[in-house]
């Protein structure tokens, strides 16, 4: 196929009334099935990363788990391990449901990365990764580090005065900056962090708090990520953390998989494929729901089936796949305005390589309203007691939209005659780091959306 610009796509959806390009544009909520979506022994073998990618992450995170049990102390419990629990819906599943004149499904977990010790989000899984990367390789370099050393010792004056001469950067819709903000700093790098006008004011202050450098701007996050490039080429030294761009991100989302996987095991939940489990992911640039689905694909195979979640004025992920243009196109070229209260999921245009490797891997994309993302907090809240952020309660209705899908499109997933007795889950993504009058607001909003609701 001949390469396309944004204009042609558009022009020929337009013409061909493309009615999931029509859905995009008018903001309205839809699932779409991936068609080229593909049986995962027969890929396998073409995936740019493996199985033992992710166990060598994996491996590094052990490594520094002495480190991270004596700096953050809230790690202890779990011996330095940065890992969230894994709970059982039950009021919340029924709420829900019923929220969407829906049955609240047979199995609903959910995976409280909302709750991840340092920084409340997964963003405390690849952003933190990426850093102890930097880190433990200048410490090689440097002549500081063998390998059979106790990874405390990052903790002490020569590796800090290393790392006090080199600096970190970022651009981030908030959650991104605050992990690599808060683990830059207890290294002892200097770190700047370049936040899109999305970024909420207390995560700006907070960086503050930890000596971060915090550049704010006024538009939105590629300008943010694509100015903290510009400086971080200008400055020698200095390592850019890429999340429209980065494999090593990428990686330490997907160790999220083997430790899931454990945790299943645990609680002797059986993933088989007449027992599927169901993932629904909330989707920003792509690069933390893109790695954890990766992982899970290469953990289960074809026993696993995963969408993403997006909110409707913020859809780039579903953009870039079903115009197969990826991050040749944004959410503003379609006329979109990329303003949402999931402040996570703010992002207009996906990451360069993660729509491509989701291509033969991803079941499916929906979408969201902000309404009914305010709506899900407060159901949390009121019957879960749980504080969750916007962003993270996009994976809440995806057992709704499969319960509610045609035969056809059911079909396509190939989950016709085991959705009953599927194991769903709903990947949490943020909220616990989120300021008591913060969460408030969106309860109070919550509850307005509630209301309208139940008087439609
Ligand atoms: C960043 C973020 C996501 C999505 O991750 P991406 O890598 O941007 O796709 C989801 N939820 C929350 C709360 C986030 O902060």
């Amino acid at each position: 196929m001949a390469p396309q610009q944004p204009h042609d796509w558009i022009a020929r959806a337009t013409a061909q009334q493309d009615s999931v390009f029509n859905a995009l544009k008018q903001c309205r909520e839809q699932l779409w099935i991936n068609p080229k979506a593909t049986r995962f022994e027969s890929i396998k073998s073409q995936l740019p990363l493996t199985l033992a990618d992710i166990g060598e992450a994996s491996a590094r995170l052990e490594r520094f788990a002495p480190y991270f049990a004596k700096v953050f102390p809230e790690t202890s419990a779990r011996n330095g391990i940065i890992e969230s629990d894994l709970i059982q819906l039950h009021e919340g599943s029924t709420a829900v449901a019923r929220l969407f004149a829906a049955e609240a499904p047979h199995r609903l977990l959910m995976k409280c990365d909302s709750h991840l010790p340092i920084s409340g989000s997964i963003k405390a899984r690849g952003g933190i990764y990426e850093v102890l990367c930097f880190a433990e390789q200048l410490a090689h370099e440097h002549g500081l580090l063998n390998e059979s050393m106790d990874y405390t010792c990052f903790d002490t004056a020569p590796f800090k005065a290393l790392f006090a001469q080199h600096s970190i950067v970022v651009g981030s819709t908030g959650n991104l900056g605050l992990s690599i903000g808060i683990i830059s700093a207890k290294l002892g790098f200097k770190v700047s962090v370049h936040m899109s006008a999305d970024a909420r004011e207390w995560k700006k202050a907070l960086l503050r708090s930890k000596g971060v450098n915090v550049v704010e701007h006024t538009s939105d996050y590629s300008v943010a990520v694509a100015e903290g490039r510009e400086q971080a080429l200008a400055t020698p030294g200095c390592h850019f953390v890429d999340d429209e761009d980065s494999t090593t991100l990428f990686l330490g989302y997907s160790v999220a998989a083997l430790r899931l996987k454990q945790q299943l095991a645990e609680q002797q939940t059986p993933v088989d494929e007449q027992h599927p489990l169901i993932v629904y992911l909330p989707c920003g640039v792509g690069g933390g729901p893109g790695g954890v689905a990766f992982g899970l694909k290469q953990v289960f195979g074809d026993a696993v089936h995963c969408f993403f979640a997006e909110p409707t004025h913020s859809p780039c992920m579903l953009l870039g796949m079903h115009s197969g243009l990826h991050n040749g196109i944004s959410v503003q070229d379609i006329g979109l305005d990329n303003l949402t209260c999931a402040d996570g999921l703010a992002v207009g245009r996906p990451s360069a390589f993660v729509g491509a490797l989701m291509d033969p891997l991803l079941d499916g994309i929906y979408t969201v309203s902000d309404d009914h993302l305010h709506a899900l907090v407060t159901l949390m809240t009121d019957t879960e007691q749980l504080s969750i952020e916007p962003s993270a309660a996009a994976g809440l209705t995806g057992f709704v939209w499969l319960q509610q899908a045609g035969t056809d499109l059911l079909e396509q997933t190939g989950l016709t005659g085991t959705l009953k007795q599927a194991t769903q889950l709903v990947w949490a993504t943020g909220g616990n780091m989120v300021p008591e009058e913060e969460h408030a607001k969106y309860y109070a909003l919550g509850q307005q959306a509630l209301k309208a609701k139940h008087s439609e």
